[in-house]
């Protein structure tokens, strides 16, 4: 029986990679190889210098050591081993970087063994993320090696101004106007029709007749974060529109393809925008390519659909800023607007860019020259709250009832803001641009933000409700500092994944609001009940988090991993980085712990402590019962007072232990 923690219950399938092979991948990772890939280094003394990639710097500040087999920019302060830097440079996750490794140095990887449920489900993917590679192929020489291709495809894309740089990088092609023609080249090339319809490449009636869905469209390949490809845009020609409704039309909701969770170019541009430490949304295809021939890399566009929470949370792992490009002639811009709303939830600095009439993202970008964009883009993006005030101010005019609806419009705004720092000055600024008390907005915001929290509250009690049986730390042949040391670990990892989010807000009406953190939660539910982490290890990389957050930074990843004590920084890497993988879906493999949508964090966190505290309580009640046994069997009279003293404390204690298993078996069961 394998220990259970908080990871297995929310991975339902799962494979890892062997522990050996992982100490191999370590072991056999050479920083200077790896780095030099990216990287230009030059040799200084014993250590390798070179210009950081992970900031824009032209005197070099980043220092490739090979004897400590480590990497450390002193700019921006990044730093870690082989494995690190190619999370951190390619935007992988732990298991990809150590596959990603493992290819470079030859070195064979071994994974636990897949049920054969999971087995057929990775097998699913597997084969329909190989038939769109061979299908992007296609397509890719379709476009070069047919007269169709060159005469339809290539002559759009050259027309549209589209470079071969960027016809490569981004993959573009073309599917020829035949019917049938790629359904019966993959068939003949040995592909399965089961994964022909899956992966919504072919489309299949009834009676069994089977042809393309994208005919006669130049495509649109839409890369996961890793470069495969999980879906396709496909967009009919102008010439060729005639009856036909839809001018792009994209690959259906699949097991390989969610719309709602990808964005276009995310894996062209993860870098940029790491680097830039900044993200530009559009809408099309064209506007990301325009942008990105152009030279403004770091744009990704939201697949035609609306917004969704999803890829915000996708933006948000690489950066927290975000400008989001509108037409200037945008009729649906009041729209648009409430979707970032969303955005502003999320924690992020929203800025928006109106373009000038007439033109789009696409339009502009061909029109105009990298450094007379990037000129642009400084001198025109606005923050977004004060953007939409001034524009719903000038819808309003002299209107009362306009004006007054605008001040609920800009409230529900501000009152979605998660940081109160930020809601005090986005109150401040739009009270001023608006002309009103600046404490009337503040006693609006404040009745939002109490409706908010009953509502959460509503919420959080349903969940709770129909909670599913979970599989806690119950395992009982397990010892007891076993599982101390599982929920300990349990509580750092949520301390290092989620320690600066809020986890609730106390207001009262009236009052300024209070965020409580996740680690303040924590900290006061383990100082309240005077416990003290009891492995060694884990009492290690406490303290240490906590000295970190007391000088105000930001515990992070490689605050354990690049520790000199070794052993806490082996911990990390088992602690820190998924044990576990479910598929290609980024979010689950990014975090441990299922996102807040998906169940309440707050939840989650108090499963473990009470499940901590139950454990340590059991503890102490054992301890007790073993000196009454002694005690009972001595003759020494003295005992008596001793042994009063002794029930007592179990009794407490007994109560306690009492009122944590009727919280968790209202849990678990
Ligand atoms: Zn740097």
């Amino acid at each position: 029986m394998p220990t259970t923690n908080i990871t297995t219950i929310i991975f339902l399938t799962f494979r890892m990679i062997e522990r050996e092979t992982v100490d191999k991948i370590f072991e056999t990772a050479n920083i200077l190889e790896v780095a030099s890939d990216f990287v230009s280094l030059k040799k200084r003394g014993t250590n390798y210098i070179g210009c950081c990639p992970f900031h824009n710097e032209k005197t070099p500040s980043f220092y490739v050591s090979p004897t400590k087999n480590i990497y450390k920019c002193f700019g921006c302060g990044k730093g870690g081993n082989s494995v690190n830097f190619v999370m951190e440079h390619e935007q992988m996750s732990y298991t990809e970087a150590l596959k990603y490794l493992a290819n470079k140095y030859h070195i064979e990887i071994k994974e636990k063994e897949f049920t054969p449920e999971e087995q057929e489900a990775q097998n699913d993917r597997e084969s329909m993320l190989v038939l769109n590679e061979f299908a992007k192929n296609t397509f890719t020489r379709n476009m070069t090696e047919t007269d169709e291709g060159r005469a339809i495809g290539y002559k759009y894309f050259k027309e549209r101004g589209f470079n071969e740089e960027t016809i490569k990088t981004y993959e573009l092609g073309y599917s020829l106007s035949e019917r049938k023609a790629f359904t019966e080249f993959a068939l003949n090339s040995g592909y399965k029709q089961k994964y022909l319809v899956s992966t919504g490449l072919s489309i299949q009636h009834d009676d069994g007749y089977i042809f393309d869905r994208f005919s006669n469209r130049v495509m649109f390949p839409i890369h996961s974060l890793t470069g495969k490809v999980i879906g396709f845009g496909g967009r009919v020609l102008d010439a060729r529109t005639k009856g036909v409704n839809v001018k792009y039309m994209n690959s259906p909701q699949s097991e390989i393809y969610d719309k709602s969770r990808s964005l276009y170019g995310i894996f062209q541009a993860k870098s940029t925008i790491v680097r830039n430490d900044k993200c530009f949304l559009v809408e099309g295809y064209t506007d990301v390519l325009s942008m990105h021939q152009s030279g403004i890399t770091n744009v990704v566009a939201s697949n035609g659909t609306a917004l969704t929470i999803e890829q915000i949370r996708l933006i948000r792992k690489f950066t927290t800023n975000i400008t989001v490009l509108y037409d200037g002639d945008a009729a649906g811009i009041h729209a648009a607007l409430r979707g970032i709303d969303m955005i502003l939830a999320e924690e992020m600095n929203v800025k928006v860019l109106l373009l000038p009439d007439g033109e789009d993202p696409d339009s502009f970008a061909r029109n105009h020259s990298a450094s007379e964009l990037e000129d642009f883009i400084a001198k025109n993006e606005t923050d977004f709250l004060l953007f939409k005030t001034r524009l719903l101010l000038n819808d309003a005019g002299n209107d009362p009832v306009k004006k007054s609806n605008l001040i609920g419009d800009i409230v529900t705004s501000i009152a979605v803001v998660p940081d109160s720092i930020k809601r005090e000055l986005y109150a401040k600024e739009c009270a001023e641009l608006m002309g009103i008390d600046e404490r009337l907005l503040h006693i609006e915001i404040n009745k939002r933000l109490s409706k908010k929290r009953e509502q959460w509250y509503d919420a959080a009690q349903r969940e709770l409700q129909k909670a599913q049986p979970a599989q806690l730390i119950t395992d009982k042949s397990m010892s007891a500092s076993n599982r101390c040391r599982e929920y300990e670990s349990e509580l750092l990892s949520i301390l290092i994944n989620y320690g600066n989010d809020v986890l609730f807000t106390l207001a009262k009406d009236d009052e300024p609001s209070v965020d409580v953190t996740v680690e303040q939660y924590i900290e006061k539910e383990l100082t309240d009940s005077d416990i003290e982490f009891q492995t060694p290890i884990c009492q290690r990389m406490l303290k240490l988090y906590t000295s970190v957050c007391g000088k105000g930074q930001k515990p992070g990843l490689t605050t354990f991993t690049l520790s000199t004590d070794s052993e806490m920084s082996k911990f990390a890497v088992d602690l820190l980085v998924p044990k576990n993988e479910v598929s290609d879906d980024f979010w689950k493999r990014h975090n441990p712990y299922i996102a807040p949508e998906d169940r309440d964090l707050k939840e989650v966190i108090d499963n473990v402590i009470y499940g901590y505290k139950a454990v340590i309580v059991q503890q102490s009640l054992n301890k007790l019962q073993k000196t009454m046994k002694e005690l009972q069997n001595s003759t020494d009279s003295d005992n008596e007072l001793e042994l009063d003293k002794i029930m007592k404390e179990s009794v407490v204690l007994t109560k306690y232990k009492n009122r944590l298993n009727k919280y968790l078996n209202r849990v678990l069961v």
